[in-house]
């Protein structure tokens, strides 16, 4: 009985993950990815400005399981009617391999679409792994005086044009950024309270936006718009659309809410187009990657439903597939220093944002046992908790720092030392013990459900008007009053 899982993104590391624990060790289970580690992609933007960052944000796949074999090889087809991948090793003079399953999980993420554009391709930097990241930073550093052009303005365009503005802004580069969007607004397919205060992030640090800006090609000093206009470029960031990963001929296959392409092939995260069991179409996030890794990983247990399996349903009836929902816990985005956070109806900006965002990532982090990265990504992103030994008197310096008058007083439920630095907190000091590490405390900081974690308070305050430590005011839109704090779906299986 052999798993595959093609990919190990946020959707491959969660069904594998969860399939270590559901399948018995007579079942073999394979990991297969191109690289050697996981990249934390939501993270990867930093990387224009920060490029020593890159070491915390990618993980070892060799660290990451505990029984899964991980292979290193490309995937360069995969048949779901045959139940077979196949594999073309990283040694380009190996032959080919063509790898049988008994059930899969395609994971394999999304690539950039160039759409056929003139010269786009050819011009412009996409960014999904690491060199793009590194080659968008020389192409910047390269440019003082100039010009540099994001076309695309989702989750990925917002925020590399925000760390572009910085790093001219840090450097004293004279480059002028501008983000082009073809809809009628940035983060178009997000609330647009969210993308309003993306706007404002942006407009705040000079990056020129241009909505309603369709982009019809690119040569290697200007890009051409629709409208008859020719921007001059010097750096130019395509990150107007994905496609389908190359084993699935470009395409991202439409999928109904259990994932699946055949009797035993589930796709999951950007790979797939995915229509959830409301009808509603679902973004391709990180974090929609993780909630469809979840069911995905239970529907391929449902195949094997057998002695390999932890909890076979006995009954001799054939296993209905789980479906998945869409359920958005929120969004977090970094625009440059400032950043944009929505937990609920609530929006917030400044460091309580800046905190979130960086508690996602540590979260993340910290779920997959990289406690010290996520350390360092906490340290890297929010300068805190610092160096030095953790005493009352940095703590409350650091806490100063968020303007958190609230947090020192230990009665008030929302204080934030409580809600989220002391999580880091706890974090930061558990790396100074030896031995096991207690990652509760990480893992919590994004648990929506979790009655300790910020996002549930976010979400309590969203029901109350509040006036959050640093003169945040979290608005009230339409959540319930007496809502159950500790309510919401128990987490998937
Ligand atoms: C700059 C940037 C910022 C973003 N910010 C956010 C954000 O704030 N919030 C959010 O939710 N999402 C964000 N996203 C989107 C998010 O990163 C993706 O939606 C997410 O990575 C999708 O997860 P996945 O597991 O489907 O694919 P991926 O994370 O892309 O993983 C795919 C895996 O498959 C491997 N692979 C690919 N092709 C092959 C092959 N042929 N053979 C073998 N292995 C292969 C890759 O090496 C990789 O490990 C951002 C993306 C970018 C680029």
């Amino acid at each position: 009985m052999r798993v595959v899982v093609l990919g190990a993104g946020y959707a491959g590391l969660t069904v594998a993950r969860r399939l270590e624990r559901r399948l018995h060790d007579g079942a073999e289970l394979v990991v297969v990815d191109e690289a050697d580690h996981h990249l934390v992609q939501h993270e990867l933007h930093r990387l224009i400005r920060y490029p020593d960052l890159a070491e915390t944000i990618t993980v070892p796949l060799s660290a990451v399981f505990d029984r899964a074999t991980v292979r290193q090889a490309r995937v360069t087809a995969v048949d779901p009617g045959a139940c077979t991948a196949t594999l073309a090793p990283m040694d380009a003079d190996a032959d080919t391999e063509t790898l049988e399953y008994d059930a899969a999980a395609v994971c394999l993420g999304a690539e950039t679409a160039f759409y056929d554009l003139p010269g786009v391709e050819a011009n412009a930097r996409p960014l999904k792994r690491i060199p793009h990241a590194t080659a968008i930073r020389a192409d910047a550093l390269d440019a003082a005086g100039g010009h540099a052009v994001v076309g695309g303005a989702g989750l990925s365009g917002v925020q590399a044009a925000g760390e572009l503005a910085e790093l001219a802004r840090e450097r004293d580069l004279g480059l002028d950024v501008t983000l082009l969007e073809m809809a009628d607004r940035v983060a178009p397919t997000f609330a647009a309270t969210f993308a309003d205060a993306v706007r404002t992030e942006l407009d705040a640090r000079d990056v020129s936006v241009e909505t309603g800006a369709t982009v019809e090609g690119a040569d290697d000093s200007t890009v051409a718009l629709a409208d008859g206009r020719s921007l001059p470029q010097d750096v130019f960031v395509w990150t107007g659309g994905i496609r389908g990963p190359g084993a699935l001929d470009g395409e991202r296959p439409a999928l109904e809410a259990d994932l699946r392409v055949g009797d035993a092939t589930f796709v999951v995260g950007d790979a797939g187009a995915v229509v959830d069991a409301n009808g509603e179409a679902v973004p391709a996030t990180a974090q929609t990657a993780v909630q469809q890794a979840r069911v995905a990983a239970a529907n391929v247990a449902r195949v094997l439903n057998d002695e390999s399996v932890a909890d076979p349903i006995e009954d001799g009836a054939p296993p209905s597939f789980r479906e998945y929902r869409y359920e958005e816990a929120g969004w977090a985005v970094s625009v440059g220093d400032g950043a944009v956070a929505m937990v609920g109806p609530a929006v917030v900006t400044g460091d309580l944002a800046r905190a979130v965002k960086a508690a996602i990532g540590a979260g993340h982090l910290g779920s997959v046992g990289a406690v010290e990265r996520a350390a360092t990504l906490v340290h890297e992103e929010l300068g805190w908790p610092g160096t030095g030994p953790i005493d009352g008197t940095t703590l409350a310096a650091a806490l100063d720092r968020y303007g958190a008058t609230q947090a020192t007083d230990p009665s008030n439920p929302a204080a934030l030392e409580r809600r989220l630095v002391g999580p880091l907190l706890a974090l930061s000091d558990s790396l100074g013990l030896d031995g096991a590490v207690d990652l509760t405390d990480v893992t919590r900081v994004v648990d929506r459900d979790h009655p300790g974690s910020p996002a549930n308070f976010l979400r309590r305050v969203a029901s109350a008007p509040t006036d959050l430590a640093g003169g945040v005011r979290v608005p009230v839109l339409g959540a319930t009053e007496g809502e159950d704090p500790d309510g919401g779906a128990p987490a998937d299986e």
